[in-house]
């Protein structure tokens, strides 16, 4: 190496060595307690980062709630007026439930089922969908010595190791509907309609694709016909439709990939095989969705991704997305007549639907008008502020005193100066705020404080709740002044 480097590389060190103290000595100097502010960031930051959520996996924020709550007041409202019954199966299962229904070379069952070995070595999975889990519980239960159809909804986490994405969660929440032992197109015609209204009520505009895949003999005979066509496309498919040709032809049809979509076009459809009975209950279904004026569009290539649907099927997707993709069916079902059969019980007519509901949720953030989303999140008729240590305990006896009344009372006990309350009650737009202090203790009063005015009464702390009620009277039902 010459020797004229060395020194050059040293001033060089040297040099950026001044820089750097420089920077040091001109960046201001932190007080103590910005220091332990920092030291206190820093940690809090290496505790999120050591403490993130699985992959696939998400929390439900509060500030999601309203939405959430808002779904499951429709469901309720929609299930109590068609005569649905609520029901609430175990987030686990055997395996085998899942296997035999949804069915082996779906990709449910194949790739996505969260499935182990409990302690007593026993094959379990975590529920992958509702339906599996209403057959079991339909015949765990006895349920064919009761009254038919026997009707049950239900609203309950899935799981699902799919590769994540917007739209797509490995846990995931279905509003679904089933109903057991009545094979009439009316009840197909339900069970479409009250997915219809789900939406309708939430406010989101939704259209129906429909079709019929037809009793297994009809389907088996379709499927030797498609798979005669599908091999003489087999070069223009997809790696994973090449796999599908023998295996699980139908999947094709459902398959996304751009690729594949002109020879789904040209293939045959299944609706041209059905036989006379699949035809008129068909048409049956959709003559009573004219009637309803629920509409729906023929898709020929609409099969489903299960196992053991037959006859109708049907996917629910947002009207006005213009880039339709797997991630934007809002929801699905149809007909599974064979289902309970094959599980071992007696035969079982049943038709159901599930709805996601976080893709829902999705919507109605993004899509629903201003107007309609603003749903209401708790609202405050009254605010309960205090004066001192005392006064808090007081206030959280009337608080909870006052359950009973239905008046809805806000507060924060954490918040010590009143006018800190005050600014938090003025937020809420409260007409009155009851005051308690230290004279009020020792008198067994309160003040009410007309936020409008300003004006100030005193009342006994007993005759609260009746004085109270009296001036709600004069108020909106939300607690604001007529
Ligand atoms: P499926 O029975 O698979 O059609 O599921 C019913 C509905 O659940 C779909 O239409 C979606 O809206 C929703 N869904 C299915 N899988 C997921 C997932 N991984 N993440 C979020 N929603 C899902």
């Amino acid at each position: 190496m010459p020797k004229t480097k060395k020194p050059v590389v040293k001033k060089e060190i040297k040099k950026k060595n001044t820089v750097q103290q420089k920077t040091e000595s001109e960046a201001p100097k932190l007080t103590k307690k910005e220091q332990e502010a920092k030291k206190l960031d820093k940690r809090r930051r290496k505790a999120s980062d050591n403490w993130g959520l699985l992959r696939g996996m998400r929390d439900i924020l509060p500030e999601d709630q309203k939405y959430w709550r808002k779904c499951l007041d429709t469901a309720y409202d929609i299930t109590d007026y068609f005569l649905y019954n609520k029901i609430d199966m175990p987030v686990i299962e055997e395996a085998k439930l899942f296997i035999r229904s949804v069915g082996k070379g779906t990709d449910i069952v194949d790739k996505e089922m969260y499935s182990f070995e409990d302690k007593d070595g026993k094959k379990v999975t975590l529920r992958p969908e509702g339906t599996a889990s209403a057959v079991r519980a339909y015949i765990t239960h006895g349920m064919w010595n009761s009254p038919q159809p026997v009707k049950l909804w239900y609203m309950l986490p899935m799981f699902r190791h799919e590769k994540p994405q917007a739209g797509r969660y490995r846990q995931h929440t279905q509003f679904g509907c089933e109903c057991f032992g009545a094979d009439d197109p009316s009840v197909d015609a339900e069970i479409i309609l009250m997915s219809y209204n789900f939406f309708k009520d939430l406010g989101l505009p939704v259209r129906i694709k429909i079709n019929s895949i037809g009793d297994p003999e009809e389907r088996d005979r379709y499927k030797q016909e498609l798979i005669t066509y599908l091999r003489t496309k087999r070069s223009y498919l997809c790696e994973d439709c090449k796999k599908r040709i023998n295996r699980s032809p139908l999947r094709v049809l459902d398959c996304k990939r751009e690729d594949c979509q002109p020879v789904i076009e040209d293939a045959p459809q299944i609706i041209d095989w059905l036989q006379e009975d699949s035809k008129n209950h068909f048409m049956s279904i959709l003559e009573y969705l004219d009637e309803l004026e629920v509409p729906y569009v023929l898709e020929p290539k609409l099969v489903r991704g299960l196992d053991y649907y037959n006859g109708m099927v049907f996917e629910v997707f947002y009207e006005d997305l213009e880039n339709e993709t797997a991630q934007s069916a809002l929801g699905g079902g149809g007909r599974y007549d064979l289902l309970i059969e094959s599980m071992g019980s007696n035969h079982t007519p049943a038709v159901g639907f599930s709805v996601g509901v976080d893709r829902v949720v999705n919507l109605m953030k993004t899509h629903l008008p201003k107007k309609k989303k603003d749903i209401k999140d708790r609202e405050v008729d009254i605010y309960l502020a205090h004066l001192g240590k005392d006064a808090r305990r007081v206030a959280l006896r009337l608080l909870n005193e006052l359950r009973g009344s239905k008046i809805k009372i806000g507060f924060n006990f954490f918040k010590e100066a009143l006018k800190n309350q005050l600014e938090a009650a003025n937020k809420l737009n409260v007409p009155y705020v009851l005051i308690i202090g230290q004279k009020e203790l020792q008198d067994g009063t309160i003040i009410i404080r007309d936020m409008e005015s300003g004006v100030q009464e005193i009342i006994d702390q007993q005759k609260i709740e009746s004085h109270l009620k009296k001036k709600m009277k004069t108020c909106l039902p939300s607690g604001r002044k007529k």
